[in-house]
């Protein structure tokens, strides 16, 4: 259940994959294709100027590709994902795998690591799944940081305020550096796992492991004591220091703004294991892969959610153009008048992050944001069916709301047909089949 096992299998199918032969450079060259191909095919740069591996991209870069991965599709999504956060399966250990080819001192140069966009400080490694193991022994934790490469052996890593920034206090309070493993290049579904976001204490390999039914092994690190994906391309074995801190940013985030440079811990590297032949996985920020990873989990919250305030939910779509962050589109079969702003309120209560939502009838496609906008030019009056809640919690990441506070203004749009008028008039025309 490798990286490579994936690409094979989409590269069978039509226009699913992109291979560059031509040699391309990893300073804003490739980030540049990956932007134009964005929410598109894998993309595969055979030769990287300056490096002996291949670049892949794009490996959850669209949401059928993630489905395909976890064995779902856009109705089984939600319950795959929150079955196998509920259940995860410990993953299999063993003594070797292919990452354990080749074991080298470190040296981040051999990697090509991209550098995006203009403002960047540096060259960010992207996809790096951080692997830590707590303190106490008990658990292990996977989560996905960027990490800006510094020097031969140095990286800044970003860690907000969640699972491993705790595993870091407790290590530090132990007067401890703390031991982690980077991976980089795996199966999606391991990425997609690492980014479920279960409770504390869950593993997230657990969840990936379940996520591929089981068949996912791990191996020791020669220098930490982590165990990571036997079959992941790279792993970077290193301690987050302690005490040492450094600017870290700007970084594109998903918003596609710069997010504001921030003083972070200092990542040292002691060792590097890898395949003979690795393929470096790059995730482009502010992209479509980077939207739909942190996006799809919070969906899926949110589904579950939704279906508790109202009988029927049909969708729940995290939009591309809301930075699958800010905006979400809520499909549902509507069994009463009320059932609209009851789905309205379970969206925001099951997702903090989410700004404005807009609930419509099952007869709308809400991949198709033309359909969504018809239902709101349609369906809607500015005075009956929106909702504003002033002063609610929101996201840090969105520049137009308070920022400092982190307070935001939510806006519901309840664009479902209004039962006081006849349903006649809401209708799609049809055409007489033939
Ligand atoms: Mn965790």
């Amino acid at each position: 259940m490798s990286l490579r096992l994936f690409l094979d299998s989409e590269s069978a199918i039509p226009g699913e994959m992109l291979v560059e032969e031509k040699e391309r450079s990893p300073m804003y060259d490739i980030p540049a294709l990956m932007k134009r191909h964005d929410n598109g095919p894998v993309l595969v740069f055979n030769k990287v100027k300056g490096s002996s591996f291949k670049i892949v991209s794009g490996l959850c870069g669209t949401r059928n590709r993630i489905f395909r991965a976890i064995g779902a599709d856009s109705q089984t999504y939600y319950s795959r994902i929150i079955d196998a956060t509920n259940h995860p399966v410990p993953p299999i250990l063993e003594e070797s795998g292919p990452v354990t080819e080749v074991r080298e001192k470190p040296d981040l140069m051999k990697l090509p690591v991209l550098t995006h966009y203009e403002k960047d400080p540096g060259p960010y490694i992207t996809s790096g799944i951080v692997v830590a193991r707590s303190p106490d022994g008990k658990f292990q934790n996977a989560s996905m940081h960027r990490l800006l490469v510094l020097d031969r052996d140095h990286m800044a890593i970003r860690i907000v305020p969640r699972h491993l920034y705790a595993l870091h206090q407790e290590a530090k309070k132990q007067g401890k550096d703390l031991q982690v493993a980077i991976s980089i290049g795996n199966h999606p579904a391991v990425t997609v796992g690492a980014n479920s976001g279960p409770k504390f204490g869950v593993d997230e390999l657990g969840v990936a492991n379940a996520l591929l039914g089981g068949e996912l092994k791990l191996v020791r690190c020669k220098h930490v004591d982590v165990k990571v994906p036997a079959e992941s391309e790279i792993v970077i074995e290193a301690v987050i220091k302690k005490d040492k801190l450094v600017d870290e940013g700007p970084f594109v985030d998903l918003t596609g703004t710069y997010d504001i440079v921030r003083k972070q811990p200092i990542v040292e590297v002691v060792g590097i294991m890898r395949r003979k032949d690795p393929i470096y996985q790059a995730i482009l920020p502010g992209g479509s892969e980077h939207k739909l990873l942190m996006g799809l989990p919070k969906e899926a919250r949110m589904y579950d959610g939704i279906t508790k305030a109202v009988p029927e939910v049909r969708g729940v779509r995290l939009t591309l153009g809301g930075s699958c962050w800010f905006h979400a589109a809520v499909s549902i079969r509507k069994q009463a008048e009320g059932d609209g702003k009851n789905a309205l309120l379970a969206a925001f209560g099951s997702n903090p992050s989410v700004k404005h939502v807009v609930v419509v009838d099952e007869d709308i496609n809400i991949d198709d944001v033309n359909e969504v906008e018809w239902a709101l030019a349609t369906r809607f009056q500015g005075d009956e069916d929106m909702i504003k809640i002033r002063k609610a919690r929101g996201s840090t990441l969105d520049p137009s709301s308070d920022q400092e506070k982190i307070l935001t203004t939510k806006i519901g749009f309840d664009a479902t047909i209004p039962w006081n008028k006849a349903k006649e008039k809401f209708e799609k025309a049809k055409m007489p089949e033939k």
